[in-house]
């Protein structure tokens, strides 16, 4: 299994093609996901390339959390969301679609169900709105 640097998370990363970011630092970078499963559905990826945690260089992984568990938080607040789940998928028959290391933020709440994995592509403006709310957490 090879790391295929024209994946569209490499992209994001070299700026070809855009996203609405939420939070950037030295190692890492969160964006809305354009298919969210639920309102506030984020990705927390590492600028270094791997396809997915199987691969990535361990060194990787300490900023990544950091950076998963700060934007957690801020989409636990900015959704006002009971629980925060956070998901991985590992190769294909794991459910991987995106083979660049990502890490889901979903916020949840009791009861409220989750739309499908890919689904339905959201309004960009929608999305903007949503990545401010994070941006505007992350910031308090
Ligand atoms: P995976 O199945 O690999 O764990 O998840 C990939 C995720 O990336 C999916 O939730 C999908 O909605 C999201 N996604 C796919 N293409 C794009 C894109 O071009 N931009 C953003 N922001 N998310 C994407």
């Amino acid at each position: 299994m090879t790391y295929d640097t024209n994946n569209i998370f490499a992209k994001i990363l070299r700026g070809e093609i855009p996203c609405h970011k939420v939070y950037e630092d030295a190692h890492t970078l969160a964006f809305m996901d354009v298919m969210p499963q639920a309102d506030g559905h984020t990705l927390v990826i590492p600028k270094a390339g791997s396809r997915n945690l199987l691969d990535a260089d361990p060194a990787a992984l300490g900023p990544l959390m950091a950076s998963v568990q700060k934007v957690a938080n801020a989409v636990r607040k900015a959704f006002g969301a009971e629980g925060v789940l956070i998901q991985q998928f590992n190769e294909p028959a794991a459910g991987q679609t995106v083979f660049h290391l990502h890490f889901h933020i979903l916020p949840r709440s009791t009861g409220a169900a989750l739309r499908p994995h890919s689904g339905k592509m959201a309004d960009h403006a929608v999305l903007a709105e949503h990545a401010a709310r994070i941006r505007a957490a992350l910031e308090v």
